[in-house]
């Protein structure tokens, strides 16, 4: 066993970035759980690729995280969902990335340029310009194109109909992406201002799940209409100077990832059937990584992208939500529900520290089998205490069919109540229409290497999701979340 160097330095955990220290012990039960004290903690950084930080207590060992980055990730996520949109995009200036359409008071308006709106950021004085305030001249063409996206044309086939050549086809998709965000956040603002009482869910798949290019999708939404909120992915369009080939936390910019060489792991054995067996084989896979938070770690190879970066998937997790934690200033209860996976768990634990402790969240890994009705009563409940963490899982079934929950907020009642209705199903079901819906451009043997280019088409298509797309019972997510009357045509969304 390897030697370890008692905690006596003040720069054993990597500094906190202004109040926020994410290198604390996760375990909700324990006293240490949240400490920021370094006394409480054994550091190790014999080695710098691997540190580990163990709680004197309980002794987790949860992976260490540079805060700073998380905070830059934040930033970058802000300006790529504000791209287009009328907000201040000084990277320093606390009005990032807000757009004027919902933060009026934080600008002044400040003439015109041609027909369209200037505005001044009372903040920092930075000027911009309301691109989209004027007439939509490309309408029509736009329209044709989404019609046509969305009725499965290849873009080879859309460009040759509409005689436009592919640089013309992914700039009016990038303009149509920009509308998008625009509509999407006026919408978005509205429905965190209602939301004292929120239930949301998560989930996290490859972006191209079938490419093996290490690039995460991360997407939440309101857990029973699958209104989407946020999503994002691990992966920076533009080229970064000098990427990390070691994670690093203490180095500033760790989160760049360069590609990483081909490891050998251990074949995965075949999923085994049952659900306890589920959960206890994702527990095995989790420990067997060489950093837990980072899924990738424990990939044999990663199909790196020819143009981009890579970005730890840790660090864009946690500013996922962080991000959504500043939405959620009018909340006062709120339920997360999510798919068995550390980094989800870890990230919300940290970024929610004081709801957890206060009890105002709830959140919740859920498993289910095909096939289980969503709303049904539970039947017997079996608790079982699963992995190293000892977690206390509720599992319950009808017939062959199962369900799981485990509280990881440390809650221990209302087994019955949650295994009746926690699901991440409407995430992971928006997920997966989003891979059918574009297989084609998804699976392109090309665009495997090249991620780029289905970036706006997430935004297009998260705001056809929510505001134009009608479920069996003919409603919208924004409807069934009371944000619209009816649902939007392609012409509205567009105008
Ligand atoms: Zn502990
Ligand atoms: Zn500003």
């Amino acid at each position: 066993m390897k030697k370890l160097h008692p905690a006596s330095s003040a720069t054993l955990l990597p500094p906190a970035y202004g109040h926020l220290q994410l290198n604390h012990c996760k375990t909700v039960s324990c006293r240490n759980f949240g400490s920021m004290d370094e006394h409480n903690y054994v550091v190790q950084r014999s080695n710098p690729s691997r540190p580990t930080m163990i709680c004197r207590e309980c002794g987790a060992f949860p992976p260490v995280i540079n805060n700073h980055d998380v905070v830059a990730e934040v930033s970058r996520l802000k300006l790529a969902q504000s791209s287009g949109l009328p907000a201040c995009n000084n990277p320093d200036c606390r009005n990032l990335g807000l757009p004027v359409l919902t933060h009026r008071h934080l600008y002044h308006a400040f003439g015109y340029s041609g027909d369209r709106q200037r505005y001044r950021c009372k903040c920092c004085q930075a000027t911009f310009v309301d691109r989209w305030s004027g007439f939509n001249g490309k309408h029509m063409v736009q329209q044709k194109l989404l019609a046509m996206l969305f009725t499965g044309y290849s873009v080879r086939d859309i460009c040759r109909r509409q005689g436009m050549n592919p640089k013309t086809f992914y700039d009016q998709l990038s303009h149509i992406a920009s509308r998008c965000r625009r509509q999407l956040s006026m919408f978005d603002a509205r429905l965190f201002k209602h939301a004292q009482t929120l239930s949301l869910a998560s989930d996290l798949k490859p972006l191209q799940p079938n490419s093996d290019n290490g690039v995460l999708w991360i997407a939440t939404g309101e857990a029973s209409s699958g209104y989407i909120v946020g999503q994002h992915v691990n992966y920076h369009p533009a080229d970064v100077d000098n990427p990390s080939k070691d994670h690093d936390p203490y180095q500033n910019n760790t989160r760049f990832m360069a590609a990483p060489n081909a490891q050998l792991v251990e074949v995965p054995l075949p999923a085994p059937q049952g659900i306890l067996a589920r959960v206890d084989a994702t527990y095995r896979e989790v420990l067997a990584r060489p950093n837990m938070e980072d899924p990738l770690s424990h990939l044999p190879r990663i199909n790196y992208p020819t143009k981009g970066c890579l970005v730890r998937p840790q660090y864009t997790v946690y500013a996922h939500y962080l991000h959504l934690s500043q939405m959620l200033e009018y909340n006062e209860s709120l339920s997360l529900f999510m798919p068995q996976e550390t980094l989800l768990r870890s990230a919300c634990i940290s970024v929610f520290l004081n709801r957890i402790k206060d009890n105002s969240i709830h959140p919740l890994y859920v498993i289910e089998d095909k096939g289980w009705r969503h709303g049904q009563a539970a039947g017997r409940i079996d608790i079982v205490l699963m992995s190293w963490w000892r977690d206390r899982w509720a599992f319950t079934r009808h017939d062959d069919i199962g369900k799981g929950i485990c509280h990881i907020g440390g809650e221990k009642d209302n087994e019955k109540k949650w295994l009746e209705i926690a699901s991440h199903r409407a995430i992971s079901e928006y997920q997966t229409r989003f891979h059918d819906q574009f297989s084609q451009l998804v699976n392109e043997p090309r665009r495997k290497l090249r991620p780029a280019g289905l970036l706006p088409l997430l935004d297009i298509y998260r705001a056809w999701h929510n505001l134009c797309r009608q479920d069996r019972s003919g409603l919208t997510p924004a409807q069934q979340v009371g944000l619209t009357a009816a649902p939007l045509t392609l012409e509205q969304l567009l105008s």
